[in-house]
């Protein structure tokens, strides 16, 4: 009987970063309808479960690792898109973000007040940068210790 299942399963593509999403996905979907009793929800809930299971027996291993692929790219670029935003709100009293003309790299600029001409690592291209604000001097407020009693 375990011969007849381990040899069911050679060949078989199996579990992959799509794999988990599309399972996460259903949970979220499974916890919602809990509270929205929805048709629609319940037939989208059984569709990504049959695709996920079906992804996962599939022996065609070309074409899921091609979707497993697509879904990675995306993943990625979200994620890139989040990281970067977050490190433009830690530098936004330092640093400027200016995207290349050429390009469109989006460059890291030290905040200088004025006209500065910059030179794109990328491409090698020259353009104009204007500044508008100069940094910002973060200032430490030391609280003084006010004098208690006499
Ligand atoms: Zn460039």
């Amino acid at each position: 009987m375990s011969n007849r299942i381990y040899r069911f399963f050679i060949g078989r593509y199996g579990v992959d970063d799509l794999y988990y999403f599309n399972l996460i996905v259903y949970l979220m979907l499974f916890i919602c309808n809990i509270f929205l009793q929805s048709t629609i929800i319940l037939v989208l809930e059984g569709i990504i479960v049959l695709v996920t299971f079906c992804r996962a027996l599939s022996k065609n291993i070309v074409r899921r690792r091609k979707e497993n692929n697509f879904y990675l790219k995306i993943k990625n670029n979200i994620l890139k898109f989040f990281i970067l935003l977050s490190k433009r709100f830690k530098d936004r009293h330092t640093h400027m973000y200016k995207k290349c003309r050429y390009c469109k790299t989006t460059l890291r600029l030290p905040l200088k007040k004025g006209n500065h001409t910059v030179k794109c690592p990328n491409c090698q291209k020259r353009f104009d940068v204007k500044c508008r604000r100069d940094e910002k001097i973060k200032v430490e407020v030391i609280k003084k210790k006010g004098l208690k009693g006499s």
